[in-house]
């Protein structure tokens, strides 16, 4: 057995530190069970003490991209021990909805390194995203998504594009709480917290810092979402005073969005919450030449997973024509985050030289700039072909050496706010007019507080409200304590139980705080 913590599994910049992350006795080569031989070259270049990782080959072009990546990757002098998973269309078709039979995860947890590639997510309902799934499961926080154009290799029209999007891949929408609620109404629960927007803006400021890069950018829309995406932008301007050496700016996402499409040259490390992240990396792919150039690292404080930004590519499946950069690239990632960095270096430079070779896959060849048409085993061929030798138009990378290594960014303890129930919302379906509804929710009020406001979709319609507001059913009443008087959860059970007497179809209910005397609730559109 060795200790994680020596074969430097860590967040992954410079080599030969430990970061700080919980040694982990994980099996050595020759002591790895169930190395699965449906990765023959994989299986059979690894070397005692190689360190283990867990590969999916995944469906439609998966297995064509990761045999190439995986040949480069040991070629190129990576000493990695794959042991393949199955993950994706199989498993969901065998009735596991998701995507991954737990005995994968045994791998997982054992190697703490995921080198995936792409899956198939079959078509109709209740099959769950085996990504979301495996970031959320292992805590991989912090999406990287750098994006580069390669012109005049790749054809783009932003050349000097060279940016990397963090994106939060826990939170946000994407914690999947979905709600019908009422015959019109269906809600989404939009969920950020403190602890993962401190680790997110504080994964982006350390990664500039370690990448000697000068800049980092915030997109939120907190004009709108003052509460959640506020506390995004609200702890990004704290974290950005730790790092007064690079420079900070915030963005409304709109018109944020706007520019990176237009100027993505203006940007250098951007950071945003979850949803807005995986449109605006996708678009970033897109413009810098392909999304099939794209790599993306899933970073967490104890494991990390590797993959292409691409799907499947089904219609391509079994034709042996598909990029396969986007994993490579991803690959040249996990070894530099499992300190190899001269192998991922190696890898990444043959890459760019036979990139401005203009030897290329159908979906970046053009007549003109490129020279030779290749499949995908060609072009792993050729990069093969290339090992040791450096662009000479395209600027080199380098990772040995390079760059500070940090430990990955945990969110500091904090002291509980004071919170003090002031109030509730209470959601109700109906069809009545809304100052019959006024009286009727009037009728449960038995305590020391009022029927402030009644909303529908968020804008106020009682008191006082528009006869233009188009009204659905679903209406949110907003009780608040008089001032200076108490307020407790037996008053709002009081409220309930007179509200169910009045027939009142209530469907939820959210208790109102303050948190040390702020208010923890948005006001209604119009109050
Ligand atoms: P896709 O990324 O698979 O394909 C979009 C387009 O890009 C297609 O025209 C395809 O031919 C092309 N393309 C993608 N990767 C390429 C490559 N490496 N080389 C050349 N061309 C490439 O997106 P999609 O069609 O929306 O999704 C297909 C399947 O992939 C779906 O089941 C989807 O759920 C899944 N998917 C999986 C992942 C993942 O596993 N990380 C990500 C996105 C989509």
């Amino acid at each position: 057995m060795i200790k994680i913590a020596e074969i430097n599994f860590n967040n992954g910049l410079a080599a030969g530190k430990n970061r700080g992350l919980q040694p982990l006795e994980v099996p050595a080569m020759n002591d790895t069970p169930s190395i699965d031989s449906s990765s023959p070259s994989a299986a059979a270049s690894a070397r005692p003490g190689a360190v283990p990782i867990t590969v999916a080959y995944g469906d439609g072009i998966g297995p064509e991209i990761m045999e190439a990546s995986l040949r480069v990757l040991l070629a190129g002098g990576a000493d990695i021990a794959p042991e393949t998973i199955s993950i994706g269309e199989q498993v969901y078709l065998a009735g596991n909805t998701a995507g991954i039979e737990p005995s994968a995860w045994d791998s997982l947890r054992r190697t703490r390194v995921f080198y995936k590639a792409p899956i198939t997510t079959p078509q109709g309902g209740g099959f769950k995203s085996l990504n979301v799934t495996v970031r959320k499961s292992l805590g991989l926080y912090s999406n990287i998504r750098p994006c580069r154009s390669y012109a005049p290799y790749v054809a783009t029209r932003h050349s000097g594009m060279d940016l990397v999007i963090i994106r939060e891949n826990e939170e946000d929408l994407y914690a999947g709480i979905e709600h019908r609620q009422t015959d019109d109404v269906y809600q989404c629960l939009k969920l950020i917290s403190r602890p993962g927007c401190e680790k997110i803006n504080r994964y982006a400021f350390a990664y500039a810092r370690a990448y000697g890069r000068k800049k980092v950018t915030c997109f939120t829309k907190d004009n709108i979402m003052k509460l959640t995406d506020g506390l995004f932008h609200k702890v990004f301007r704290e974290v950005a005073e730790e790092y007064p050496e690079i420079e900070n700016e915030h963005w409304i996402i709109d018109i944020g969005a706007a520019k990176l499409a237009d100027t993505p040259e203006a940007f250098d490390v951007l950071v945003m919450p979850n949803l807005y992240g995986d449109v605006l990396s996708d678009v970033a792919a897109q413009i810098a030449g392909s999304v099939g150039l794209a790599p993306s690292a899933n970073i967490g404080e104890h494991c990390a997973m590797f993959e292409a930004i691409h799907g499947s590519a089904p219609r391509r499946a079994g034709q042996n024509v598909a990029n396969p950069s986007g994993l490579l690239l991803a690959g040249v990632m996990m070894l530099v985050h499992i300190g190899q960095p001269e192998a991922a270096e190696r890898v990444h430079n043959a890459w760019l030289k036979t990139i401005e070779d203009g030897i290329h896959t159908y979906d970046i060849f053009k007549p003109g700039i490129s020279k030779v048409q290749v499949s995908t085993s060609g072009f792993a061929d050729a990069i093969i072909e290339r090992l040791g030798q450096k662009p000479a138009k395209l600027d080199p990378v380098t990772y040995s050496g390079s760059g500070e290594a940090f430990p990955v960014p945990t969110a500091s303890p904090r002291k509980p706010a004071k919170k003090v129930l002031v109030g509730i919302d209470v959601f109700v379906q109906s069809t009545t007019p809304v100052d019959d509804l006024a009286v009727k929710m009037k009728s449960g009020i038995s305590g020391a507080y009022d029927l402030a406001m009644i909303t529908n979709r968020g804008v106020k319609v009682w008191p006082q409200g528009l006869p233009e507001t188009f009204c659905t059913d679903h209406w949110r009443c907003r009780y608040l304590a008089r001032p200076d008087q108490p307020f407790t959860l037996e008053d709002t059970l009081t409220l309930l139980q007179g509200l169910n007497r009045a027939g009142v179809d209530f469907v939820k209910t959210e208790l109102l705080f303050t948190f040390d005397g702020e208010p923890g609730y948005s006001l209604g559109q119009g109050q």
